[in-house]
């Protein structure tokens, strides 16, 4: 059933009575040309492009939960392409124009609103990188404006500009990224998958993998086993422990990252603004919430729930910035499972397996990378060939050192990426 402005008028006339599931809730055949391990952002995008890109369609999404239960509907929403290095440049541009058609695409409204980002500075170092960053996302052929402290004002009225300790000197503004609900991303892939034929099998934990002679011949999972010709490991938090089920020790940890939202506001902040001086971002949702989240609460972790004293770190720092904020209540916090690579970029690769691929490593920022990862993902999986943006996020260079893509120069520290 597609979704049009005649079939609403069809439906509202008939007593919304005739609507169908967004997917079908298939029993799993016994094998499948492609089988997805995470029925995520990434997982359900991979699918969905597989069929529509290569028209591969014998393809099942096994999700050991629900659809849009890990962090595909758990992340703060925020969708951008403002990286500098060479390949994340590459890569998260294309994954924003993809975005820009995926509504139409999979036919489901995501509501993905490009209201802009603002990331503030505060010293004249910070101005000299965010300077040199507007310039190449601008080389790469996507949008950067850098604003003064007036030009930030102006934009954003409700920020403390008399606090002297970390003044706002002024921000960057990337009027293309804006947010998008999380959970009608992963509907929609689904249902875009599901309709294309592929098989969304929930409740299906994949407990173990199948090598036979070097090469991946399906999974043991708790609907029992099933036979496939390529596997494709997309867990996220779970990567570490989906990859040791084929012998594999990847270079990923697992950190739990929170979100909050405050009771519903009459609109008052428009766009997503980050904070220059400490780990605080912030959006409102289409209900009125204030949507913001912060750090990472510094323990691994594969608990989806955090602890009190990130709430107070990530709240004195929205306090600092916008002491408004203090008069809202917080209705709702939540954690997820971050799959936190070395370097802060992710991971796109076959593996020493024949047949096993892995998608994995996407730290804070992979809700932004659900399509231009799916898409690469299954460029990978159909062609046997690395998509051209996203080549450059091989497994190997955690072995070799060469080609790490480090984007914030933290060093191999996978928490503070
Ligand atoms: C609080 C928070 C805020 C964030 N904010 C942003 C943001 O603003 N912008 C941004 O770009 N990114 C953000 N992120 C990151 C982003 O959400 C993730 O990087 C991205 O969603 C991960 O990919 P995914 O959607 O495929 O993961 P998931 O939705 O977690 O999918 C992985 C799936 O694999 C399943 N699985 C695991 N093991 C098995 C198994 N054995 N068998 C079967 N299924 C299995 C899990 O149940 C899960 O559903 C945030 C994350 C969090 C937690």
């Amino acid at each position: 059933m597609r979704f049009s402005a005649f079939e609403i008028l069809k439906q509202g006339l008939t007593g919304n009575k005739g609507w169908k599931p967004h997917w079908r809730s298939p029993e799993p055949k016994s094998h499948y040309d492609v089988i997805i391990v995470g029925g995520g952002g990434h997982g359900l995008a991979t699918a969905f492009y597989l069929a529509k890109e290569h028209g591969i369609t014998n393809v099942a999404v096994l999700e050991k939960g629900y659809i849009g239960g890990g962090n595909v509907g758990r992340n703060t929403t925020i969708v951008r392409a403002n990286y500098g290095l060479e390949g994340n440049s590459q890569f998260y541009s294309h994954s924003l124009k993809l975005w820009e058609n995926m509504e139409a695409d999979f036919n489901f409204n995501a509501m993905h609103s490009q209201r802009g980002i603002i990331n503030l500075f505060h010293s004249d170092g910070q101005r000299d990188a965010f300077a040199r960053r507007g310039n190449m996302m601008i080389s790469q052929g996507d949008d950067a404006i850098l604003l003064d402290r007036e030009g930030v004002r102006e934009m954003l009225p409700y920020l403390d500009y008399e606090q002297t300790r970390f003044p706002i000197y002024g921000g960057l503004y990337h009027p293309r990224g804006g947010t998008a609900r999380h959970d009608a991303v992963a509907w929609g892939y689904a249902r875009g998958a599901d309709m294309r034929g592929v098989d969304i099998i929930q409740n299906c934990e994949v407990q173990g993998i199948d090598i036979e002679n070097g090469k991946v011949v399906g999974v043991q999972t708790s609907k029992g086993p099933i036979k496939c010709g390529k596997l494709g490991l997309v867990t996220a938090g779970r990567s570490s422990q989906t990859a040791a089920m084929a012998g594999m020790r990847l270079p990923i940890e697992s950190h739990v990252l929170q979100a909050f939202v405050t009771e519903g506001l009459k609109p008052c902040v428009d766009h997503v603004v980050t904070y220059g001086m400490g780990h605080f971002y912030i959006s409102q949702s289409d209900k009125g919430g204030l949507v913001f989240g912060g750090d990472l609460d510094f323990y691994a972790s594969y608990a989806a729930r955090g602890n009190l004293p990130m709430v107070e770190h990530v709240v004195e720092a929205g306090m600092t910035l916008m002491p408004m904020i203090g008069k809202a209540r917080m209705l709702r916090s939540w954690g997820g499972i971050m799959d936190m690579s070395p370097d802060g970029s992710p991971i796109i690769d076959r593996t020493h397996i024949d047949g096993l691929y892995l998608n994995c490593g996407w730290c804070y920022g992979g809700f932004k990378a659900v399509p231009g990862s799916g898409f690469s993902m299954a460029h990978l999986m159909a062609t046997g060939n690395h998509h051209a943006p996203a080549e450059k996020y091989r497994l190997s260079r955690f072995e070799t050192g060469r080609g790490l893509m480090d984007e914030e120069a933290t060093g191999a520290q996978h928490n503070l990426h």
